[in-house]
């Protein structure tokens, strides 16, 4: 169904929230706006993307349903070449109904490769905030690339002053590493609805519809399309595949797991094709960019092998034992065979955890809820990488709180050679304000170069010849509207892989 641009057009002003106000004060009914949570775009490939909304006048309703009522919800959405809607290119209805708390998820396609595009949703005469999102440039263009990647945003560690910055770097893409949302009822400078540990399918719709009618969220949104996966705090602090963590309520995890997925499905600008079965969702996938860089996005989560064998009623395999895994068989399998098919110049795998070693004492103490606690699937995904010729490898990494870099080595006792890059950003917020003195960096890890304790994100450049990596920083959350600046600067060259000064 087309829609007459003139009632439209008064959504249409674009960015970053401006237009759910500009909305506002034009006399609508505001306490049945139904766009509280903004919009967002996901999933960008040569020809279309996802676009996502959730209609919740009341996000933080109790109940899960963000003030919906029962019946279905027609959600006409539009697509324009322009930020004026001057030329609509594409248009729809999706139906949002209560069983996935009236979010949609459309799938656009057959748009032109490597373009901006704008769009906006429309219920009874409401209109939404407009969003920009962005093709993947066509197989055999390697157009320049700004991404930026992030994680880690507890709510009520601090604002989201981070996000905001990252809106305004105008990126092409956004990438976020987990730690989307926490679980934890705790309050510091924010406090968290519902003021518990949440454990129910209402529970995480009502904490999803909290951090996302974040203003500043929502702008970072509304800039660029978003590739997610999530960590653990989506479900629960350091669960491993179907395994909670001791110290948190005892219940069904597999119940618990899938409304956590539901709720995460529901919220993220992923295809319905990703929809949860259960405690079941599959979210590591292939995104390509052109023929500069292929994303391989991992879910080190879902497959872990039971870590959790303190209880004693388990033996605790040891990090190096073969059958040891974060990843599972079949997601190492699938990411070799990808890297092996050399789609594009830069392989760059968006995933949880620290990949590089990185001891924590002299005796060789090392965190296990990372590849450090499985070294034999990292073995054979690193040496699996290097026999198969990927020599411009680079490793995305967020879930630790700071700002990290490493070279990643073929041998790390050794430190023979570099055979890939790691960068690891730090949170949104997660542990507040920073500590800018500290610096972990050791002799003990001497591929490890750079570390610093400060919010932010990364902001990377990307050509077919380098990479140029800005580790951005906030000096405090606990203050709204702090700047950003660039607290250090790398470039990875294609081909040549490790950190070197810019
Ligand atoms: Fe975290
Ligand atoms: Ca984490």
């Amino acid at each position: 169904m087309s829609l007459r641009r003139r009632t439209f057009l008064l959504g249409g002003v674009v960015g970053t929230g401006a237009g759910l106000v500009a909305f506002r004060s034009a006399g609508a009914a505001a306490a049945a706006y139904p766009f509280m949570l903004g919009v967002a775009s996901g999933e960008p490939s040569a020809d279309g993307f996802v676009l996502w909304t959730r209609l919740a006048p009341s996000p933080l309703a109790l109940d899960g349903f963000g003030g919906m009522p029962d019946n279905p919800v027609g959600v006409e959405w539009q697509v324009a070449s322009d930020q004026f809607f001057g030329t609509v290119v594409a248009s729809g209805t999706a139906t949002a109904v209560r069983a996935s708390a009236h979010s949609v998820h459309v799938t656009v396609a057959n748009l032109q490769p490597g373009r901006e595009y704008w769009y906006r949703f429309r219920v009874d005469g409401q209109i939404s905030p407009v969003g920009r999102a962005r093709t993947a440039p066509a197989v055999g263009t390697s157009p320049a690339l700004t991404m930026l990647f992030a994680s880690c945003a507890h709510f009520g560690n601090g604002y989201y002053t981070a996000y905001r910055r990252m809106a305004e770097d105008h990126p092409d893409l956004i990438l976020h590493l987990g730690d989307y949302i926490y679980e934890s009822g705790a309050a510091d400078v924010r406090a968290h609805t519902p003021a518990k540990e949440i454990t129910t399918l209402a529970d995480y719709r009502v904490r999803h519809g909290q951090y996302r009618a974040d203003v500043d969220l929502q702008a970072a949104h509304h800039a660029a399309p978003w590739v997610v996966v999530w960590d653990d705090h989506e479900v629960e602090n350091n669960y491993a595949g179907m395994v909670r963590e001791n110290d948190t309520p005892a219940g069904d995890f597999a119940t618990r797991r899938a409304a956590a997925y539901q709720a995460y499905y529901e919220h993220m600008p992923l295809r319905s094709a990703q929809a949860p079965n259960g405690p079941d969702l599959q979210l590591y996938r292939r995104l390509r960019w052109g023929s500069l860089a292929t994303f391989h996005m991992l879910d080190t989560r879902q497959y872990r092998m039971d870590q959790a064998c303190g209880d004693g009623t388990k033996v605790c395999p040891e990090a190096d034992d073969p059958a040891r895994t974060i990843t599972g068989a079949t997601q190492e399998g699938w990411l070799l065979d990808g890297m092996g098919q050399h789609l594009a110049t830069w392989d760059l795998i968006g995933q949880q955890v620290f990949f590089a070693q990185r001891l924590s004492s002299s005796d060789g103490a090392k965190s296990m809820d990372s590849w450090d606690g499985y070294t034999a699937n990292r073995t054979r995904i690193q040496n699996g990488w290097q026999s198969r010729g990927n020599t411009s490898t680079v490793v995305l990494t967020g879930d630790v709180h700071q700002h990290w870099a490493a070279n990643i080595m073929n041998n790390y006792a050794g430190q023979d050679r570099v055979i890939g890059t790691e960068l690891v950003t730090t949170s949104i917020t997660s542990g507040g304000d920073g500590n800018a003195a500290s610096d972990g960096t050791s002799s003990l890890n001497p591929h490890v170069k750079f570390n610093k304790n400060l919010r932010g994100y990364v902001r990377t450049v990307t050509t077919p010849t380098q990479m140029s990596v800005d580790f951005r920083v906030v000096d405090k959350v606990s203050v709204r509207d702090y700047p950003v600046r660039t607290e250090k600067s790398y470039v990875i060259q294609a081909g040549n892989p490790g950190l070197q000064n810019p």
